[in-house]
């Protein structure tokens, strides 16, 4: 069966068994700092365990874009070396939000499997949760109970807490697991060791397939498990490993999710897969890793040198390295590989398709510049074996080449090897040690639990419409961090305040209680389902009702602000063309940032164009049309621009000025008109195909210009003129230039004088035509002099040092007859010479300069320099 199939097989059994199909959420996660990418299907619907949020359908199904590349899920070091762990994977889910439970999960999982996929019940094993003493767990004899319905019992095994108690993160869901194991060895390896005995054992072909998951708990801070109100079933499948055992192979890279790419880089670097034990991790390592980085890069994340971006960057480069090592090859060939995986994956996730140009460029981009990293590290490794004493290179030093060059260690290990050198891995690791711990201890969050105040479902925003109201506290908690200290975290019943989010950044104001005491809101950012209110303090009186007071000015400058970058979005599209696509956004009060796909750099005129297209809309006066609950489809249908990578619900927010239609949560102003100007202040690259501008409105704007206007008034001031400064600097350059020849004639007069004074200068020292002098002219004056020279006798030496600005300066000639009769070389002269002006500098063997900051070492100079030639 085609993996197109089984996907589909899969969603329709559980649709058939009343199951809601859902969609996937963006792989990157961008409203939980607890978690940078989708790790579990479960993930979106964490809120709906804890009762944070309630779900429309109390049973889903889906197929959910995974990555484990860090935090409690990484597997990115088994990624290539063993054939069933992948970085990015697709995990096939059924979802009962406090629906069914363990005997609907167990029964259906099995009818799935045996019946509708036709797995041989012989292959299959399955394993409960063993009970654990310190955590107060009973063994799942529940579990245990329904199994023996469908499977003999030799077939159920017990579980620890590592394999059969899933948890998402530190803190969160949680509950005991069943698993599904397949053995898919031949009959005769069956036949010698019995498949229970290799159940969770990292045996290759032993492997999990499926998780049933129990959800009934909620791990808090100080790690003791809490019971959840209602009980959950969350099931996770590896679709590549489904595929695998229902195509009868042995490796997922065998089925047809992975043939095509796998042959497509051995055609694109000629190579053989299945051969070579070392090539073959390098060919399914890549043939992952574009996965992984295509996927990411179409739900919006760039590599980049932090975060989410950096992690992106680093699956990218472990690619490119197995690359260059294994497959010899030392230009980009990933991006090459994208086609091929668009083909094959766009129908399930049609962004792949759409952001397929876009994927491409910054993958081949991220190559070449690898490559080059690649390449400056191979020569620094080169330096460090030159210049080591010994035949072990230390730690500290490969630590150098991995931390500032990005240059992989077990490259260096690699080629140290290969030339008969060690490398000292212990020191290494001592250094990546020290490292991990200062970047562990800048960025660690202590996250206490919540102080439940008052029972709430649901913390409704109204600062759409209103940005003061009376709230009061349902529930807080601390939080401390290396970077910002203590702080509060508050959440209210309702809230004005806007939480950052779709790229505008979260409200700031304030609290106040009855009594007057004010308690300053520092930041507004929404986790999952919550708005929370950042303080520095806690109100004295928690329970109160507090006058909540959002600051106008910021919000109303970051209203313009956003409605700009919308206006500016469409002008982009409407000058540059349809292919613009917004790749991320930043709308603050005093400026916007807007990130979008484009292949070359905006011209000054296009940029006159956009702006000129902005302002006319603000001066258009057009209202703000706004629907806040719009059929998702029906908002696309009416011409609504969607983003990729966003998540959207089934209803959506439709923001509306004129022409421009976009889907949106953010605040807005209420007509263009308040925007006042649009002014585009800088445009630049982001990475390949992906531009900047950075604009400024409203208030910005007016201050931008008033402070043009002061700055005009000071040059006019400067220039003593009272009206046309443009007139006074023409006429000041022309006299500059005028001067500026003038001085050069009288250079001319004075080097043709001095040229005469020089000649008369030379000496004759054995056979040579030897000169040494400090000489008043500038280095291109002395470079012609030199040269001039230099064709006249063809037994020439000459120093010349002159002085320029507290700096000294040398300049060596050497015939090249000289140079090659003698053994000298101009080069070696000024850097031996240039040490006693503190300083140094190079060139070629009969020509070369240098440059010093110590104009008191000329005298010894000219001195020594006679030396060369006695
Ligand atoms: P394993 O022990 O094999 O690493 P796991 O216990 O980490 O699996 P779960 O967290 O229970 O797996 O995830 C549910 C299912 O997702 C697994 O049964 C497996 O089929 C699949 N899966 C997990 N990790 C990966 C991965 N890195 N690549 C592909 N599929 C995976
Ligand atoms: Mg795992």
């Amino acid at each position: 069966m085609q993996s197109q199939e089984i996907r589909k097989q899969f969603l329709a059994f559980f649709e058939n068994k009343k199951h809601t199909i859902v969609p996937s959420a963006p792989m990157v996660i961008k409203d939980d700092p607890t978690l940078m990418f989708t790790n579990a299907g479960m993930n979106q619907f964490k809120e709906f365990f804890l009762g944070n949020k309630k779900p429309k359908n109390s049973r889903v199904t889906d197929t959910q874009k995974c990555l484990r590349v860090s935090g409690k899920h990484n597997d990115l070091e088994e990624v290539g070396k063993d054939t069933y762990h992948h970085t990015m994977f697709e995990m096939l889910g059924n979802w009962s939000f406090g629906d069914y439970f363990k005997k609907e999960a167990i029964q259906w999982a099995w009818e799935l499997l045996t019946e509708v996929f036709k797995v041989d019940k012989d292959m299959l094993y399955v394993t409960i949760f063993e009970g654990d003493e310190k955590e107060g767990l009973q063994r799942d004899t529940e579990a245990y109970d329904i199994w023996k319905e469908f499977i003999s019992e030799d077939r159920i095994l017990n579980g620890n807490k590592k394999d059969n108690f899933w948890e998402m993160g530190e803190q969160g869901p949680c509950g005991p697991c069943s698993e599904i194991h397949v053995d898919i060895r031949s009959a005769e390896e069956k036949a010698k060791v019995p498949g229970k005995d290799l159940v969770n054992k990292d045996h290759p072909e032993v492997i999990e397939v499926w998780n049933l998951v129990f959800i009934q708990f909620n791990r808090k801070a100080d790690s003791s498990l809490e019971e959840l109100p209602a009980q959950h079933i969350d099931t996770g499948m590896g679709f590549e490993r489904l595929c695998m055992v229902l195509q009868n192979k042995k490796s997922n890279y065998d089925t047809d999710v992975f043939t095509p790419l796998i042959r497509e880089i051995e055609t694109i670097t000629n190579s053989k897969y299945g051969k070579e034990e070392e090539i073959d991790i390098a060919i399914r390592v890549i043939a992952d890793h574009v996965r992984a980085v295509s996927f990411a890069i179409a739900d919006g994340q760039l590599p980049s040198n932090t975060g989410a971006g950096y992690v992106i960057r680093r699956i990218l480069r472990r690619a490119i390295r197995y690359g260059f090592t294994f497959l010899n090859e030392k230009e980009p060939f990933i991006y090459k590989l994208v086609d091929t995986l668009e083909n094959q994956m766009h129908e399930a996730f049609p962004e792949l398709r759409s952001q397929k140009g876009i994927i491409e460029n910054v993958i081949k981009e991220e190559e070449h510049s690898f490559l080059r990293t690649l390449d400056q590290g191979l020569q620094l490794l080169d330096n460090v074996i030159a210049g080591s004493k010994s035949k072990t290179i230390s730690g500290k030093k490969a630590f150098e080449l991995y931390d500032t060059y990005g240059f992989p260690i077990d490259l260096t290990a690699l080629i140290l090897s290969e030339k008969g050198f060690e490398l000292d891995t212990e020191s290494f690791d001592v250094e990546l040690q020290k490292q991990k711990e200062r970047s562990r201890k800048a960025t660690k969050i202590e996250t206490g639990d919540w102080h439940e105040l008052i029972e709430d479902d649901e913390e409704e925003f109204v600062g759409y419409d209103m940005l003061q109201t009376k709230v009061k506290i349902t529930r807080y908690r601390k939080v401390t961090s290396k970077k910002d200290g203590e702080m509060y975290q508050l959440v209210f019943n309702l809230t004005p305040f806007y939480p950052e989010g779709g790229g505008q950044v979260g409200d700031k104001g304030y609290l106040e209680a009855p009594n007057g005491d004010v308690t300053y809101i520092l930041d507004t950012k929404k986790e999952n389902n919550l708005i929370i209110h950042y303080t520095r303090n806690l109100p004295v009186n928690l329970n109160a009702t507090f006058e909540a007071v959002v600051d106008l000015d910021s919000r109303n400058n970051t209203a313009a602000n956003h409605t700009a970058t919308h206006l500016l979005h469409q002008g982009l599209r409407t000058v540059l063309g349809t292919h613009v696509e917004q790749k991320g956004s930043l709308v603050k009060a005093d400026y916007l940032r807007f990130d979008f796909s484009h292949y070359a750099k905006v011209t000054t005129d296009e940029l006159k164009q956009v702006e000129e297209f902005v302002n006319a809309r603000i001066r258009e006066q057009l209202p703000l049309e706004e629907n806040r609950n719009i059929p998702y489809q029906q908002a696309l249908n009416e011409g609504a621009v969607a983003l990729f990578g966003e998540k959207y619900g089934d209803t959506v927010r439709t923001i509306k000025f004129g022409e421009s239609m976009e889907l949106c949560g953010g605040t807005h102003v209420k007509n263009t008109a308040d925007i006042w100007h649009f002014v585009i202040t800088s445009e630049s690259a982001v990475a390949a195909g992906v531009r900047r501008i950075e604009a400024i409105s409203a208030e910005g704007a007016k201050q931008y210009f008033e402070s043009q206007s002061e700055a005009y008034d000071k040059v006019l001031a400067v220039l003593k003129t009272k009206n046309d400064p443009i007139k006074v600097i023409t006429s000041l350059q022309e006299e500059n230039m005028a001067l500026k020849k003038e001085i050069e004639a009288l250079q001319k007069e004075k080097a043709k004088g001095l040229k005469q004074e020089i000649r008369n200068g030379l000496e004759d020292v054995n056979g040579v035509k030897f000169l040494a002098q400090k000489v008043d002219l500038d280095q291109a004056a002395l470079k012609d002099m030199a040269f001039e020279l230099g064709s006249e006798f063809k037994n020439l030496f000459a120093l010349f040092a002159s002085e320029n600005n507290g700096k000294a300066m040398l300049t060596c000639y050497i015939s090249k007859e000289l140079v090659a009769e003698k053994e000298l070389n101009a080069g070696q002269v000024v850097r031996e010479l240039g040490k006693l002006i503190q300083g140094g500098g190079g060139g070629q063997p009969f020509f070369a300069t240098a440059g010093g900051k110590n104009p008191g070492g000329i005298p010894e100079v000219l001195e020594k320099a006679k030396t060369y030639i006695l």
